[in-house]
């Protein structure tokens, strides 16, 4: 276990099982259900079981929850491996709760032969209304008591197609009058004309969750079953079912699912979004989703240490977005090359600077690193481009970038005296002029100048044009899924915006996928998987240098 922390609550839970030898082996699983693509949340999960395992010397399965055919398919299962392993986790072996249903039909035969599970014609509404409230007890079905010949047979018909959808169920006879209204005759299968993307037509009854869930942990073995808060209600019935089939005693526990600020979590609203084209599939670089996060340029490591700060507790809670900013900034930080791009051209005439001269001046790729990572050679020149933001005509107080008669520094260049500048026949400025002094040069300067102001640039002839995508957050509010009316009417609408003629450095035109990039200035950027297959050059904006967000929402 990690020196600097002191133990989670499962940590606790699993060396004392260890230490009193209720647990011989820590065997723990991820249950994705495949219908949708996994979110930062699941992050959470995965991270939390695979490492719980690691940590103990255990093992970690990948089991499908694929209980619900109507709505599960094939390339959320494709998806959600590759996810996994992306994240950087292998699973010792990879299970289908649809591989468990003849076995779990075997257990519902078993309870009914125990006098514990009947058939119900009443209907799933007519069940819901006689199942009473916390403090009124429900009322028994007519058919509770029917023989366990009766029920053996009605059951076999259900399998064997002989009723429609809803027209029959079968129930655990538990206790009408629990307080736990879980305990109160469940449903265990139901009728679902429907094929299954993995059994195809072989089942036309299907198990419920709480019938499939703990079942399927028995069968592999599994010591601690995970998973979120809402299933503490639901843990009475995974224990019944395990105990009266009598079967390996796997336990559930439960922790607080993650919750972001400014962002949706659930997979029905994440659908929601892919469905109404409200954003462009399930990897738009905005949504939270893994493969969303990917392509915005998120990497495995920074995911995985933000689940490592954030923890595991027992209360719900809400945690701020920016703490996962934070994370990818640090990681990026450390990693990504240094490169120029300019996001708004406008040109920069050196007015003494000798048309059709230029020079190689070299320039850092990451000051982080020992010997600042190397160098590469930027190409100056007499025309430049420069942001049209790091010029003002008229100076706004405190400005330490160009205006008429201030001074700053190209990165890695000269020092430059703006002069002026050009304008258009509508007064908008073209082009801003400047003298260079040549004894500034980077890294030999004599000038003796000193300037408060550094700005990035790039030389005209040898920069390249590329389309630049910036994001912001999805959501113009902290909690979308909690205020009033349809969610997506909180999309933030500038949450994308596309800047289709940026400059860049032209080092940058053979940049690979999955490399990483800081834009002195303006940010963390990769280049966008979507556009890179189709032969566009697009960079995605990973996340600013620095929250300016927040600040900007502070100011109001
Ligand atoms: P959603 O509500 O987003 O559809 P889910 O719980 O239905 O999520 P599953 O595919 O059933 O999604 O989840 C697989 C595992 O991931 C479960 O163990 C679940 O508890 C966990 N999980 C899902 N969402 C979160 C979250 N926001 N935080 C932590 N764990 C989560
Ligand atoms: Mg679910």
């Amino acid at each position: 276990m990690s020196e600097e922390r002191s133990l989670n609550f499962l940590e606790e839970i699993v060396e004392a099982d260890l230490a009193s030898g209720k647990s011989t082996q820590i065997h723990s699983r991820f249950p994705p259900e495949p219908n949708g693509y996994l979110h930062i949340g699941h992050a959470k999960s995965i991270c939390l079981n695979f490492g719980l395992a690691d940590a103990y010397g255990g093992k970690t399965n990948l089991r499908f929850d694929d209980t619900n055919p109507a709505t599960e398919e094939t390339e959320y299962v494709e998806s959600i491996k590759a996810d996994v392993r992306w994240l950087g986790f292998e699973w010792e072996e990879e299970h289908y709760a649809s591989d468990y249903f003849g076995q779990l039909y075997a257990y519902a035969v078993a309870l009914i032969e125990k006098g514990l599970a009947y058939v119900d014609d009443l209907s799933a509404e007519e069940i819901a209304a006689t199942k009473g409230t916390p403090t009124e007890p429900g009322k028994p079905s007519p058919f509770r008591n029917r023989s366990i010949e009766e029920n053996l047979r009605l059951f076999a018909e259900m399998k064997a197609g002989a009723y429609t959808d809803g027209e029959k169920v079968l129930r655990a006879k538990i206790d009408l009058a629990s307080p736990n209204m879980h305990m109160r005759d469940p449903i265990m299968y139901r009728i679902k004309k429907t094929a299954h993307h993995r059994t195809g037509n072989d089942w036309c009854i299907y198990p419920m969750y709480d019938f499939a869930h703990g079942q399927s942990d028995s069968l592999e073995r599994i010591s601690h079953s995970i998973c979120t808060l809402e299933f503490e209600v639901h843990r009475p019935l995974y224990t019944w079912y395990i105990e009266q089939l009598g079967i390996f005693p796997s336990r559930q526990f439960e922790f607080a699912r993650l919750n972001l600020t400014y962002t949706v979590m659930s997979k029905r609203k994440l659908l929601q979004l892919v469905q109404e084209e409200l954003v462009d599939g399930w990897d738009d670089p905005r949504m939270p989703t893994l493969s969303g996060l990917r392509r915005r340029g998120y990497t495995p490591a920074s995911i995985r240490h933000f689940c490592d700060r954030i923890g595991v507790q027992r209360r719900e809670n809400i945690i701020d977005v920016g703490l996962l900013e934070f994370c990818i900034r640090e990681d990026l930080n450390a990693s990504a090359l240094r490169r120029m791009a300019v996001l708004d051209p406008i040109k920069l005439v050196i007015t003494n600077y000798p048309e059709g001269q230029s020079e190689l001046l070299p320039a850092e790729n990451n000051p982080e690193w020992e010997d600042n990572g190397g160098y590469r050679d930027l190409h100056f020149s007499r025309n430049l481009w420069i942001e049209a933001e790091d010029f003002m005509e008229v100076p706004a107080k405190k400005w330490f970038r160009l205006a008429p008669g201030t001074q700053v520094r190209l990165k890695n260049a000269y020092i430059v005296t703006c002069t002026g500048c050009v304008k258009d026949d509508y007064g908008k400025v073209i082009e801003v002029h400047c003298e260079y002094i040549p004894e500034s040069k980077s890294g030999q300067d004599s000038s003796g100048i000193h300037v408060k102001g550094t700005i990035h640039w790039i030389s005209i002839d040898e920069s390249i044009d590329a389309e630049v995508r910036l994001y912001d957050r999805l959501f113009q509010v902290e909690n979308p899924s909690h205020e009033e009316g349809d969610f997506t009417s909180y999309i933030n609408p500038s949450s994308l915006t596309v800047i289709s003629d940026a400059k860049l450095e032209a080092s940058l035109g053979s940049a690979q996928q999955g490399e990483h990039f800081q834009f002195i200035r303006k940010g963390y950027f990769t280049i966008d998987s979507k556009h890179a297959a189709e032969g566009k050059l697009v960079f995605n904006r990973t996340v600013t240098l620095k929250d300016t967000w927040s600040k900007e929402s502070k100011k109001g």
